[in-house]
This record gives C-alpha cells, sequence and structure tokens, in this order.
C-alpha cells in the first residue's frame, strides 16, 4: 500500500502515514501549530478518491502492484483552486 503524506497547510509540519493511517488525521488538529485541521472533509474527499483511483490501477494491472503513483496536494484548494497531482517516477 503506498504511503500518503499527511500536512499542515500553514506551518508545514508533515508526516509520511502507511494505508490507512491517514484517517487518524481527519479532523485532527495539527500537533505542530495547533491552529489547522490536517485532514479536513474536503481532504478527505480526494484521499478516498486517490484510494480508488489506486484500487482501480491495481486491478488494471493484475501483478497487485499499481502502475503508477501520484502525490496529491489538497493545499491550493483552501483558495477555491483544484488540487496539483503530479505523478511519481
Ligand atoms: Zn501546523
Amino acid at each position: 500500500m503506498q504511503n500518503i503524506n499527511v500536512k499542515c497547510d500553514k506551518c508545514g509540519w508533515n508526516k509520511e502515514v502507511s494505508g490507512d493511517g491517514f484517517r487518524e488525521w481527519h479532523n485532527k488538529v495539527c500537533p505542530c501549530c495547533l491552529d489547522s485541521v490536517i485532514i479536513d472533509d474536503k481532504d478527505m474527499a480526494i484521499f478516498l478518491m486517490v484510494k480508488e483511483i489506486e484500487r482501480m490501477d491495481k486491478e488494471l494491472g493484475g501483478d497487485g502492484e499499481p502502475q503508477y503513483h501520484y502525490r496529491f496536494d489538497t493545499a491550493p484548494m483552501r483558495d477555491g483552486k483544484l488540487p496539483t497531482i503530479t505523478e511519481d517516477k
């Protein structure tokens, strides 16, 4: 399972979590600046979407390994923009 980087949009604190570990950060306040929620409801929707894409990707790949790796950054959504998606090589 691909690791996901959860991060604070305010102070930049970040942590890599594996598998479903990101769920623990849903509506949790940043442990560093105590001033921002790490994964809000919008972020959560994106994470679940990413997981679904990964699942479909695995099914298509057939060998249990995802063919593509993506990084999603939901920070731009706070300004009403789309999340940025970059492909990991
Ligand atoms: Zn913070």
